[in-house]
Parts: C-alpha cells; sequence; structure tokens
C-alpha cells in the first residue's frame, strides 16, 4: 500500500511561495501522497505569531521529522538574526548538502559534478559579535573538534554510499592556524578510515580559482561554514545560476530541505523565478524518504525538459513563466513515472 508522508512546509519569502506553489504540482505529478502542514517563520512568523522562529513552527518540523522551504529573507546589517541559521542549530541539522551538477543547454561548464559538503552550525555563523571600542568590533570563528569530525565523517559516508573517488577539504589554514587547522587535522583524522576514498586539501583562494577553470578535478568538497556558503554560489555559476542548484539540511533526527538560493527580492512576485532548484530540492527530499524512483524521475524530467528546449525561465534565458515552467516539469514527471 502507498504510503502517506506528512511534511512541514514553510513557503518563505520573495520567490518562496511562487516555487512552492510548483513544486507542489510535480509533488501530485509523483502519485507520492504528501499532506503538507504549512509553518511560518522570519517575517511570516512576526506577522503570524509574533516571533521570528515561533515554537509551534518547530514543534510541526519535529513532529513530521522532516521539511522543506523556501527562502527566508534576512535584513542586512540590521534587524533579526538569520533564521535559516537558528532553524540549523536549532535542530543540529550539521550538514548541509549541495548537489551541483551541469544540465543540457544551460550549463557554461558542461562536466561539473560536485557535492558540497558544508558545516552548517559554527564557523563565523555563531552569531557571535561585538563593538569592543567605536570603531572597533570582533566577529567570533568557532570551529569545534565535534562539529569538524561530524561533518567530515558525513563527508566520507556519503563519498562511500555514492561511489564518489574524492573528498576535497577546502580551507585557509595557512592564515588561520588553530581554527582551519583543526578542521583539517578533523578531516585528515577521518580520512584515515576511508583508504578507498582519495582525500586532498586545497586553500580556498586557490579552489575558486581551479573551480572556474577546471571544475570537473572536483568531487566532494569539504568546507565550514561561511567557505561553504560562498563556494554555492560560486559553483551554482558554474552551471546556469541559482535557479538550479537544491540542498539539504540533514541532521541525527531531522531534515529540512531548501534550495540554495535566498528569497530573490529582485524578481519576487513577477511570476519569472525558475522553480527548478526547489524541484530538484523536493527530489533530494523524495530520495530522504526512499522514494527512489520518484526523485529520479523529478531529476530526469528536468534534464529532458532542458534538453527539449521549448520552456525556459529569463535567467536560463528564455521567456517562460514559473508556471510553464512548473507545468513542462510536471508533465514530464508524469510520462516518467506510467
Ligand atoms: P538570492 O539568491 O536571493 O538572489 C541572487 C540572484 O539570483 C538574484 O539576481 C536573483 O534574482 C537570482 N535568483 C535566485 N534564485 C533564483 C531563481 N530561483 N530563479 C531565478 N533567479 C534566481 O540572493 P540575495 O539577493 O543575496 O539574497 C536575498 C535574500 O535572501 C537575503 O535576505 C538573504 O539573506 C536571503 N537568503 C536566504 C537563503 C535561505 O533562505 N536559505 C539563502 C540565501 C539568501
Amino acid at each position: 500500500m502507498a504510503k502517506n508522508y506528512r511534511v512541514t512546509l514553510i513557503e518563505g519569502d520573495g520567490i518562496g511561495p511562487e516555487i512552492c506553489a510548483e513544486m507542489k504540482k510535480v509533488v501530485a505529478a509523483t502519485g507520492i501522497k504528501i499532506q503538507f502542514d504549512e509553518a511560518f517563520a522570519g517575517q511570516k512568523g512576526i506577522e503570524k505569531c509574533n516571533d521570528t522562529l515561533p515554537d509551534k513552527t518547530l514543534a510541526l518540523i519535529k513532529k513530521n521529522r522532516v521539511a522543506i522551504k523556501g527562502p527566508l529573507t534576512t535584513p542586512i546589517a540590521k534587524g533579526f538574526g538569520s533564521i535559516n541559521v537558528l532553524l540549523r542549530k536549532k535542530l543540529e541539522l550539521y550538514a548541509n548538502v549541495r548537489p551541483v551538477k551541469s544540465f543540457p543547454h544551460v550549463s557554461p561548464y558542461p562536466n561539473v559534478d560536485i557535492i558540497i559538503m558544508r558545516e552548517n552550525t559554527e564557523d563565523l555563523y555563531s552569531g557571535i559579535e561585538h563593538e569592543i571600542a567605536p570603531g572597533v568590533v570582533e566577529s567570533i570563528k568557532v570551529i569545534t573538534r565535534v562539529a569538524s569530525t561530524r561533518i567530515a565523517k558525513y563527508a566520507f559516508e556519503y563519498a562511500k554510499r555514492n561511489r564518489r573517488k574524492i573528498v576535497t577539504a577546502i580551507h585557509k589554514a595557512n592564515i588561520m592556524k588553530l581554527s582551519d587547522g583543526l578542521f583539517l587535522a578533523c578531516a585528515q583524522q577521518v580520512a584515515k578510515s576511508y583508504p578507498g576514498i582519495e582525500y586532498k586539501e586545497m586553500i580556498v583562494d586557490n579552489a575558486c580559482m581551479q573551480l572556474v577553470t577546471k571544475p570537473s578535478q572536483f568531487d566532494v568538497l569539504l568546507l565550514e561554514n561561511l567557505y561553504g556558503d560562498i563556494v554555492s554560489d560560486l559553483c551554482a555559476g558554474l552551471v546556469g545560476g541559482l535557479g538550479l542548484v537544491p540542498g539539504g539540511n540533514i541532521g541525527k533526527k531531522f531534515a529540512v530541505f531548501e534550495s540554495v538560493h535566498g528569497s530573490a527580492p529582485d524578481i519576487a512576485g513577477k511570476g519569472i523565478a525558475n522553480p527548478i532548484a526547489m524541484i530538484l530540492t523536493l527530489g533530494m527530499l523524495l530520495e530522504y524518504l526512499n522514494e527512489s524512483e520518484a526523485a529520479q524521475a523529478v531529476r530526469q524530467a528536468v534534464v529532458n525538459v532542458l534538453k527539449a528546449q521549448k520552456i525556459k525561465t529569463p535567467d536560463l534565458g528564455g521567456k517562460n513563466s514559473c508556471g510553464e515552467m512548473g507545468d513542462a516539469l510536471a508533465a514530464e514527471v508524469k510520462k516518467l513515472i506510467k
């Protein structure tokens, strides 16, 4: 008998509601029964529950164990802190997994197949900042053995499970000898238990240059929080932009799936956002639920629609709407599932 799933849904801000609507069309096309329990956070959390991360929202994610979310806007240089970061910390979603893969006709680099494995709970995202004297501020970078070892293990286990060959730790330990040095020491220790997987290290600035000159040399990238954030967007650029890269925040007990991109305020409400990243994120969620056939169909549908070159949103050089892309993908998934 087919399973009925309950998944918490945070539509988020900006383009969030538009892309979530298309994601739901694709869920219907897979035939998988998912009931979405809607929850609120960020600005909408304040409007609905007077809190940026209401207890109700956390409780609903914990109850269902799995959530999918659109992007949340974070005020720049003022206002409340990032709810995305808070959510990851509160639920101990320590691994941020972001597969970046080339697609036909839209990716400037054809042979990219990289898994970004970003530590998700500490580093400069610890949020410890203070002004020690007028005109002098400190921002504390926290790196711990526990969190560094945990993400390194996750990266190597992932590599083993998915027949990946190389894990490259990206760092700046030439300058941050203690913090990035500890991150590397933990990765080196973990690597010893995986003789079948090659372990490499690269300084982050060189890694950025190598990524744009020869991205096909990379397989799994292991990064601290901040480098992982920046390198994710760089890698998205290699394959055609932020509209194409999905992601998942995974912990021991819970998982919250969200694309790499933000709320894209410049295009919000115009109906031109690319829903592919959100739909591929759904694919990751389906894989997590062990619905592999549906997950496979979602990914294949994206490839087929892009190969056909009939439907393209403006970020991919076309003129189609978010809704038209969602419809095309849902129709393709239906064909593939039959
Ligand atoms: P952004 O990712 O929202 O947008 C960067 C550029 O990419 C913009 O030009 C945007 O139009 C484009 N873009 C992004 N997603 C797209 C899509 N699906 N289709 C087509 N084009 C797309 O980054 P930003 O402008 O730096 O951030 C906006 C807000 O989002 C900020 O408040 C930031 O804090 C937040 N943010 C949230 C998350 C999250 O919720 N996980 C992640 C990143 C940024």
